[in-house]
């Protein structure tokens, strides 16, 4: 099955740009997955195919139209199959990996990249099924970048993609740790070994090894994972819970 991912922009020249090229780029040759890039500017109505206007309020820069905006959404959504529609901005949730694993699995993704000083806010009242999503905290010059991000992280989940099956599962955020730290030959470099243990070939040990280090690793670099990670462990899944309680124990 063919992944569908269709961008949005004012610069559509800019895809499939870096998502062409090593692994995402085979990927598309082999029709894995597809890539649609909607100009927003074709959907204006006045003869200067305007998009975008000063801001209500005063302040600088200039805001994207919201029935230009609206008008390209509805014909993505009335033309492609039925996927989520992801749009770029700082004021979105933070992207996660839970939630582009589930996308990954779904039959695509529509995203929305915005430019200037954003989108005019009443696209998100009129369309609830956008949703709002930001790359992290920091400011981009356009929704393009955060977008080639998002595909690319979709796209190495889609089966047959990645090398090794297994590479998927055992990364950072999936457990919300941190993945342990990895070393590679030589042995000695500047006078550093590779930690002892990780040539032991003991695979328990390795394993636990590997498991202390997310775990430590993830307490003092990301303290926002490893309260929920703690949090997960501290409070067992309901179920659990309600055998403890039973009666009876
Ligand atoms: N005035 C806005 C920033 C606009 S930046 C604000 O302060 O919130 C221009 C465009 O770049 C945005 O509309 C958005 O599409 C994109 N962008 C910038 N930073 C982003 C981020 N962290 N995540 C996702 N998209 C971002």
């Amino acid at each position: 099955m063919t992944f569908a991912a269709t961008v949005l922009t004012l610069y559509p020249e800019m895809f499939p740009g870096p998502l062409g090229v090593s692994m995402a780029g085979r990927a598309l040759e082999r029709g894995d997955w597809s890539c649609e890039a909607v100009q927003i500017r074709d959907f204006a109505t006045d003869r200067h195919r305007t998009v975008d206007d000063t801001p209500a309020g005063g302040g600088a820069g200039m805001v994207l139209k919201a029935d230009v905006l609206a008008a390209a959404v509805d014909r993505v959504r009335a033309d492609g199959p039925a996927r989520p529609m992801l749009a770029l901005t700082p004021r979105g949730a933070p992207i996660t990996q839970a939630r582009i694993r589930e996308i990954a699995e779904g039959p695509g993704i529509a995203l929305l990249c915005g430019r200037f000083e954003g989108f005019d806010e009443r696209l998100f009242e009129g369309r609830p099924f956008i949703e709002q999503v930001s790359l992290g905290d920091i400011v981009l010059s356009g929704g393009e970048p955060a977008a080639i991000a998002i595909l690319d992280a979709c796209i190495r989940l889609l089966p047959g993609v990645m090398g090794a099956p297994s590479s998927g599962v055992e990364e950072s955020f999936e457990d919300d740790l941190l993945e342990y730290p990895h070393y590679t030959r030589p042995q000695e470099w500047e006078g550093r070994t590779i930690p002892e243990v990780l040539r032991s070939g003991d695979h328990a040990k390795i394993a636990a090894w590997r498991k202390a280090r997310a775990e430590e690793d993830t307490r003092l670099r990301r303290p926002d994972l490893w309260e929920r990670y703690s949090n997960a462990r501290a409070q067992p899944a309901s179920g659990a819970r309600h055998d403890k309680e039973g009666p009876g124990t």
